[in-house]
């Protein structure tokens, strides 16, 4: 891989290499862009087979990360760390302060949070080192139930654009996975009086949780969800549930959930759901509600002017729907073009001096 060519091809800042001596720790932090403020993004701890495959992951992960803070409307860029190392094993405070030291090198450029295989706890350790580190204990908070909230804004959202009115209780909705997002989706949705809830699950405490808080929710097996005749499909499982198998099973009129990643092919997928006549609300939109909270750490955490961002992902939404719809683009492309323009049109803002 040419990582160089990769860079040139996707805008990339930078791309930092660390190795600490004495803990072992590896990793690699990707700057992709920040036109409109410091680079967010959290730091995933992987066993990775070789480098070449943490270095396209960060990549790939900290270029996602620029587009969902330009489209949730923060003044933060996207980047993203990767550890190479085994979660089992390698964890440690010294491993954890040895990052933070890597982080506050970076001098601001660039701010961490916890992601797979790391938790808030680790970055007490990181934060011990710099003051780069957001999503901590006692702060923002466990982000799940908020990222639920927009999500359930962006579902009212596509109701809207869909049937012109965005009332739950009209309609019907298949959520795939009641984990930390989905159980909270589905209590928002059932406090709406939504009319019929169905749910998939693989975990079965989360379906006996499910069954006796909410036994009006009605399990189906996992394979049968994509197939369900409702509303709403819901993804709040795993990446790339929007695939050649699942797309011509669905008999929903709208696809909003707050999964990462839902499109297996973000151009092939993008365009088959736009041609079989389906709403998508693009996934780094929709779930933007976690990025949302960590980002008021920043400020200052204040819960109402949280809850006040996370409710703007509905008008984000219909608007990234009118682009797609005058533009004749799928809606995951039209995000795209609406968080290109807001860093594009903020750059050039920049351009001006003043003291
Ligand atoms: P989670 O692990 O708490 O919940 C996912 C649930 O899906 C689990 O209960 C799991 O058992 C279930 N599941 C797994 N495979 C399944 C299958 N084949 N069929 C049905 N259910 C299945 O995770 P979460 O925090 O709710 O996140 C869900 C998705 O949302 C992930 O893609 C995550 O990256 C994304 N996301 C989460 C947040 C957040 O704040 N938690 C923010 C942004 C994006």
């Amino acid at each position: 891989m040419d990582k160089f060519d990769y860079m040139v091809k996707h805008g990339f800042e930078q791309l930092v290499y660390f190795y600490d001596k004495t803990t072992g720790l590896k990793g690699i932090t990707c700057i992709h862009d920040t036109t409109l403020g410091p680079a967010l993004g959290g730091t995933r701890l992987w066993n990775y087979n070789n480098e070449d495959e943490a270095a396209l992951d960060v990549m790939r992960l900290a270029r996602g990360m620029t587009l969902k803070s330009a489209a949730a409307g923060l003044n933060l860029g996207g980047g993203k760390t990767v550890l190479i190392g085994d979660a089992e094993t390698c964890k440690s405070e010294a491993y954890f302060r040895a990052l933070g030291r890597f982080v506050q090198s970076l001098n601001g450029r660039y701010i961490t949070a916890e992601d797979v295989n790391t938790t808030t706890l680790d970055m007490e350790y990181v934060n011990m080192e710099t003051k780069y580190v957001v999503g901590l204990e006692g702060k923002s908070g466990n982000p799940s139930p908020i990222t639920a909230l927009g999500a359930f804004y962006g579902i009212k959202a596509a109701l809207k654009y869909r049937f012109n009115t965005d009332d739950i209780s009209k309609f019907s909705y298949a959520v795939q996975g009641a984990g930390q997002t989905g159980y909270y989706i589905i209590k928002y949705l059932l406090e709406n009086n939504a009319k019929k809830i169905y749910f998939s699950e693989i975990n079965p405490k989360h379906i006996e949780r499910m069954n006796r808080e909410h036994p009006m929710v009605e399990f189906v097996d996992p394979n049968e969800i994509y197939s369900l005749d409702v509303d709403v499909f819901v993804p709040c499982a795993l990446g790339a549930v929007l695939n050649d198998s699942t797309i011509p099973k669905l008999q929903t009129a709208i696809i909003a959930g707050t999964a990462n990643n839902q499109l297996l092919d973000e151009i092939k997928h993008g365009k088959m759901i736009k041609d079989r006549g389906l709403l998508y609300a693009p996934d780094f939109v929709i779930n933007a509600g976690g990025v949302i909270n960590v980002y008021h750490e920043m400020k200052g955490y204040n819960r109402d002017n949280v809850i006040r961002d996370v409710k703007k992902i509905y008008d984000r939404l219909l608007e990234i729907f009118k682009i797609s719809d005058e533009a004749a683009i799928d809606t995951q492309q039209a995000a795209k073009v609406f968080a290109l323009k807001r860093i594009d049109t903020i750059g050039k803002i920049h351009t001006n001096y003043i003291n």
